[in-house]
């Protein structure tokens, strides 16, 4: 690639950032980083009516805590800004005015009552009304009212727009990186709004103005915006500007591979569809990955494989691996099923690569109110010691949240022993086995893992009896269930007392 590399992620402040809008930005995002390009952020906030208070700061959290920050957008490195359409008002006029000056749109006056009726009209008859050559010059607009007549209207400051004059018999032949070559015929097109008289320019327009003003060379986005590729390469023809190159992604779909993944799913089916959680302006609030204890890497890990593969078996990248794997070339042209279990997966995974520390820092809350609310024995409980905890249970664990089912034994005694698990490991001689058992731990002087396991094999062997009959009475004691890591670490952790005392309150059970 010669030139340099310019993408932009341009979303609409409409509400929170949407799964698959951040696997846009990321696919983006891994593209400019691959060659050492540019990935800008651009707020299209032109639709004033569909604007959402705090949105825009979303995109951003958003975007930060995935760790794909841009390099240009609102606020940082503004030497193309303002990134925001908002505050870009003043330049659309200008270039919608040279597009009726080269003859490649004009003004309509239709009211919106009178474009309804025509639809209408169309309705009963079963057709579908298209404003463009066909009609255009029955219609209300510059081509078919004559200059004066035109002049007359405007200076009279009647309610315009100016729409786009979509060619007649022309073939378009268009490019995309992904889907390859696609050919259009202009006469189904129709003659879309490029700016309205609101003076607020209308998406298409703001958004080719704008790639071309930041010199993108990239516009990688949604499927959904295939439709509009037929226009976008039109204007850039009837401005006389070179076009960038396009990818249109796949679509993300539902889990049952049926249809668009969509903002309400994550409701009905139970699992996130945000990145963060978002509380609307009315006070209603939607999950997000990142408050359901899922871990930055695991999601952008399972976004990259949202319609891209590297190819070979391997699943796992982290992000510097994405971006030097990642090509648009191996983005497929089929929608991508969403799988809530997979992102699971990445998250178990990325778990056991997080530092013990780190976690316990996370878990030490939790571990504090839980023992605090059964107000018993370790009261003082360090952060180390939540550490080694971490480092035995993880392995078991997709969240964090999981942590305290799978480890509530080492820092409270259990208060009752799993019905069957209890039927399982007690047998007749199991008290009087218990009782010996802690007289010998009593003694064990050097209380750690080898001594342990060591004393205690040795005790069984000794007695010539199967190794059930007293690990599993001796694991039921300590933790209430037959689950759990290692014994012998569990003893380790909990301490002599602690030990002694859980297998003599089992033996009370008897
Ligand atoms: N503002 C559009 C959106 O919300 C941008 C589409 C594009 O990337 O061209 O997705």
């Amino acid at each position: 690639m010669t030139k340099n590399v310019r993408v932009r992620f341009a979303p609409s402040p409409t509400g929170p950032l949407h799964i698959g809008g951040v696997r846009t930005a990321l696919f983006n995002y891994l593209f400019a980083k691959k060659h050492n390009g540019t990935f800008v952020l651009r707020i299209e906030d032109t639709d004033q009516n569909r604007y959402v208070e705090g949105a825009e700061k979303y995109i951003v959290d958003a975007l930060n805590w995935c760790n794909i920050p841009f390099d240009e957008g609102p606020g940082k490195n503004e030497k193309f800004g303002p990134y925001r359409q908002s505050e870009r008002k003043h330049l659309y006029k200008q270039y919608a005015e040279q597009l009726i000056a080269s003859g490649n749109a004009y003004y309509a006056f239709d009211t919106a009552e009178s474009l309804d009726a025509a639809r209408k009209e169309h309705e009963a008859n079963k057709e579908t009304f298209i404003y463009n050559w066909h009609n255009r010059l029955q219609l209300s607009n510059s081509l078919s009212l004559s200059a004066e007549e035109t002049q007359t209207k405007l200076a009279a400051g009647e309610d315009y727009v100016i729409r786009f004059k979509s060619p007649q018999n022309e073939t378009l032949h268009l490019t995309d990186i992904i889907r390859g070559n696609v050919t259009i015929d202009t006469n189904v097109l129709d003659d879309k709004v490029l700016f309205k008289s609101d003076g607020m320019p209308t998406y298409h327009l703001a958004n080719i103005v704008d790639d071309h003003l930041m010199e993108i060379t990239h516009v990688i986005r949604g499927e959904e915006w295939l439709p509009s590729l037929a226009l976008h390469y039109q204007l850039y023809k009837a401005f006389g500007w070179e076009s960038p190159e396009f990818a249109h992604l796949p679509l993300i779909l539902k889990p049952t591979g049926k249809g668009k993944l969509s903002k309400r799913d994550g409701d009905k089916l139970g699992f996130p569809v945000f990145p963060l959680e978002w509380k609307s302006p009315e006070g209603e609030i939607s999950r997000g990955y990142k408050e359901d204890g899922y871990f930055a890497d695991a999601m952008v890990n399972f976004l990259a494989f949202l319609g891209w593969n590297p190819g070979t078996e391997q699943e796992i990248f982290n992000l510097d691996e994405l971006v030097t794997a990642f090509d648009l070339d191996r983005v497929n042209k089929s929608g991508a099923r969403f799988d809530p279990d997979k992102i699971k997966w990445f998250n178990h995974h990325y778990m056991q690569e997080q530092n013990n520390d780190d976690l316990a820092e996370i878990f030490k809350p939790i571990v504090d109110d839980n023992v605090s609310l059964s107000a018993v024995e370790r009261s003082d409980i360090d952060v180390n010691y939540i550490a080694m905890v971490v480092g035995l249970i993880k392995e078991r664990a997709t969240f964090v949240n999981d942590f305290w089912d799978l480890s509530a034994f080492f820092f409270v005694s259990p208060k009752t022993y799993d019905e069957k698990a209890y039927k399982k490991a007690m047998k007749e001689d199991t008290r009087e086995l218990m009782s010996e058992l802690s007289m010998l731990i009593n003694t064990v002087e050097d209380f750690e893992v080898e001594n342990l396991t060591t004393t205690i094999k040795t005790w069984i062997t000794n007695k010539e009896i199967g190794f059930g009959k007293v690990m599993m009475p001796l694991r039921l004691a300590l933790v209430g269930a037959l689950q759990g890591p290692d014994v012998f670490d569990i003893m380790y952790m909990i301490g002599k007392n602690q030990t002694v005392e859980r297998i003599e309150n089992l033996a009370t059970t008897i």
